[in-house]
């Protein structure tokens, strides 16, 4: 599947653009690690359906993939990207500020990129 479409343009410091943009949770597999803090505010049915253990030490948890996205983004309505999970996503999906470096080069790009810059400059 290729990357979704570039898009121009900064994002609502909000938020109110992510909706409507979703290229942030189109990442590879294992991108999203969950803290033990994540863990508990999913809780076990969330854990169980939306999350898996690394088979090997140090057994981090992720969030599952489905393809080239995160699984927990919801795309049964065209052009719309909510995510299933947002009252309780992880600690990695809240660090991702809209505008921030990391957010600019997924919507330039259709997919998260190699920036760790999560943060907005002051
Ligand atoms: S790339 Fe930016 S605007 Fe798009 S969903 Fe992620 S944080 Fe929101
Ligand atoms: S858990 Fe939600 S915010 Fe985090 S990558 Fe998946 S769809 Fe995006």
């Amino acid at each position: 599947m290729p990357p979704l479409a570039p898009i121009d343009g900064a994002p609502d410091p909000e938020g109110g653009d992510c909706v409507a943009c979703g290229r942030c949770c189109h990442h590879p597999p294992s991108t999203v690690s969950l803290l033990e803090a994540d863990e508990e505010r999913l809780g076990p049915e969330a854990l169980e359906r939306w999350t898996f253990v690394l088979a090997r030490p140090p057994f981090f948890r992720f969030v599952r993939n489905d393809g080239e996205r995160c699984a927990a983004l919801d795309v049964s309505e065209p052009g719309r990207f909510p995510c299933a999970l947002y009252a309780t996503r992880p600690e990695g999906c809240r660090a991702v500020e809209p505008g921030s470096p990391a957010c600019l080069e997924a919507r330039r790009l259709g997919h998260l990129g190699a920036s760790v810059a999560f943060r907005r400059e002051p």
